[in-house]
């Protein structure tokens, strides 16, 4: 089959497409699936260039988030036939351990990432267990769910839901604050902000990302380049601060982000883009009754959650482009370059 690989840790040039030998159901319980789209992740970037203690065996198959038709299944599998059109979560578990069997598959000791730790989905197939497949839903309005639309869900979703609703506890009425609009999880973390009913505020360094930002619903958008954020928000407030705060960017924004945190305010964090090392002053923490906390992908229950509402339409993904599998290279540097607002979506011709 095709695949984009990587053939070692590096730059760009590390990316080629070659044959590789298609992946077989070897358990009862795989999934082979035929991909017709995969989408890029930030993270994606980060494998290409190596992140400390990921030992990987080249060439490696990159992709988290894919969508397409099932192609076979292993002998114990039900749920699931040849034909159907389904969407990938990325996050694979032992599915055994107590750990799993008490629902929270993101803390299983042996929880890995497709196109992380895995061989993932840009590639024409992917063989995976049953619990990471679901049918992409049926929606009426505005017209099915496509192909591209349901790689470019899962990951980024997932992530920003289980950040807010499941962590972080957003209720309706609050504030939350996301910083950074444009990459994925943010955008998503958007969407379900005023989909619980928050007051969002959201950051960036372009003025064109906020007015997307604004037609996608954000109550107040800041140029965190141009503007005093925590003084803004204080001011937006009248001093109280934000109740969540969604942080990916680490150590470049931490300190302005608990600047703006209020009393019993949630930060909630699933990466540091900018550096990991950051301070906290205690006795401001046990003052103000903060909770910092952390938060990773989701679990098989949340998946299925996130894939009901886009089964509604009441979550959809931000697409910002689509490439063709033969420019994938096009599609990392667009992602790379950081213009993008939304989903980098690669079509892998079947
Ligand atoms: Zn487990």
């Amino acid at each position: 089959m095709r695949a984009l690989v990587l053939r070692g840790h590096g730059d760009f040039s590390q990316l080629v497409i070659a044959d590789r030998p298609a992946p077989a159901i070897e358990r009862g319980g795989d999934v082979l699936v035929r991909l017709k789209a995969a989408a890029l992740n930030h993270l994606d970037l980060w494998t290409v260039r190596g992140l400390p203690g990921l030992a990987l065996d080249f060439p490696h198959i990159l992709g988290a988030d894919g969508a397409g038709v099932v192609e076979a299944v292993g002998t114990n599998v039900t749920r699931l036939a040849p034909g159907d059109a389904v969407m990938l979560n990325p996050g694979v578990s032992c599915y055994r351990c107590d750990t799993c069997l008490a629902g929270e598959h993101s803390l299983c000791p042996e929880y890995r990432l497709l196109g992380e730790h895995l061989n993932g989905t840009l590639a024409e197939y992917i063989v995976i267990p049953e619990q990471n497949v679901l049918p992409i839903p049926r929606r009426t309005a505005p017209g099915p769910v496509t192909f591209v639309e349901a790689a470019a869900y899962s990951l980024v979703t997932l992530t920003a839901w289980r950040m807010l609703v499941t962590r972080a506890r957003l209720r309706p009425g609050e504030t939350v604050l996301i910083w950074g609009i444009g990459g994925g999880v943010s955008g998503a973390a958007l969407q379900i902000a005023k989909l619980v009913g928050a007051f969002a505020i959201v950051t960036s360094s372009s003025d064109a990302k906020l007015e997307r930002a604004t037609a996608l619903g954000a109550d107040v958008t800041l140029n965190h380049a141009t503007v005093d954020v925590p003084g803004e928000v204080r001011r937006l407030t009248e001093r109280r601060g934000v109740d969540v705060i969604v942080e990916s960017v680490g150590a470049a924004t931490w300190e302005r982000s608990l600047r703006m945190l209020a009393r019993q305010g949630r930060l909630v964090t699933c990466g540091a883009t900018t550096g990991p090392a950051v301070t906290v002053d205690v006795r401001r923490m046990f003052w103000y009754q903060w909770n910092l906390l952390g938060s990773t992908m989701g679990n098989a229950a949340e998946y299925r959650e996130i894939v009901a509402l886009l089964g509604r339409g009441a979550l959809r993904p931000l697409v910002d482009s689509v490439f063709p599998f033969t420019d994938a290279i096009g599609a990392f540097e667009r992602l790379a370059g950081g213009d993008h607002m939304g989903k980098i979506v690669l079509e892998i011709p079947s």
